[in-house]
């Protein structure tokens, strides 16, 4: 009742056609622009790190080269969709346009990510990569603490901000590939090794790029004695 109020005061459009929404579930972006962007499929991908399009000749054990080289602190990331047009338009409004409202249906096509991927997997607790409080402040929402909380609640899960940025950094986007692990190392620090020992935690951030934002956080909280981490992105950059 009260939502359908909103809409008639306030009514809502379609950031990526324009069109006016009027379903519940719709907010900031319409069913059939979401139907659009395709999710990831569980085959093809490297089960660690959940890489695209490997070549038959590179899968060997369904690893990638990099992985099976230098294996992450993580156990597997995958993602909902590969970061194409649609979904870029759509991060780029969430994070920075104050449309913190697309959580929702970022959060349910997220949610179903998770079935498809880790269902099997008994993950206890659902956490999330951290801003830090100063870029918090200046956005006044946390992008990914949102997706993890919807998560959680989505799946009947408990959420815990396990992890602390205790460093302001430059933004990963704004760096060359090569020098984003040299950036993010001793960004952070688990709040509470203490209630985290032995879980199998899912980690929740916005974009894979390198993964060298969540191989940190992963290896910070394998250090505080999580048993699993398994990654779970909105998006994934195709890497050439
Ligand atoms: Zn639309
Ligand atoms: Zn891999």
């Amino acid at each position: 009742m009260r939502r359908s109020i909103t809409a008639v005061i306030w009514p809502d459009q379609c950031l990526l056609c324009g069109v006016w929404l009027h379903e519940d579930a719709e907010r900031g972006v319409c069913t059939a622009c979401l139907a659009q962007i395709r999710p990831l499929r569980p085959e093809h991908l490297c089960r660690v790190c959940g890489q695209t399009g490997l070549a038959a000749t590179e899968a060997v054990d369904r690893l990638c080269p990099a992985c099976r080289e230098a294996p992450p602190a993580f156990d597997a990331a995958r993602a909902y969709a590969v970061y194409d047009a649609s979904l870029r338009h759509l991060i780029l409004h969430y994070k920075f346009k104050h449309q913190s409202r697309l959580h929702i249906p970022l959060g349910n096509h997220m949610g179903l990510a998770l079935d498809t991927h880790f269902a099997d997997e008994e993950i206890s607790l659902v956490t999330h990569v951290p801003l830090h409080w100063r870029r918090r402040m200046q956005r006044g929402f946390d992008q990914t603490e949102l997706l993890a909380r919807f998560l959680a609640r989505r799946s009947g899960r408990r959420h815990m901000a396990l992890l602390k940025r205790t460093r302001h950094t430059p933004p990963q986007s704004t760096l060359d590939p090569t020098r984003r692990t040299a950036n993010i190392r001793g960004t952070f620090t688990c709040r509470a090794p203490q209630k985290c020992r032995d879980h199998t935690v899912l980690l929740v951030d916005d974009i894979l790029t390198t993964g060298a934002t969540v191989d940190e956080c992963a290896r910070i909280l394998k250090e505080a004695g999580v048993a699993r981490v398994l990654v779970l992105t909105l998006a994934r950059v195709e890497l050439d």
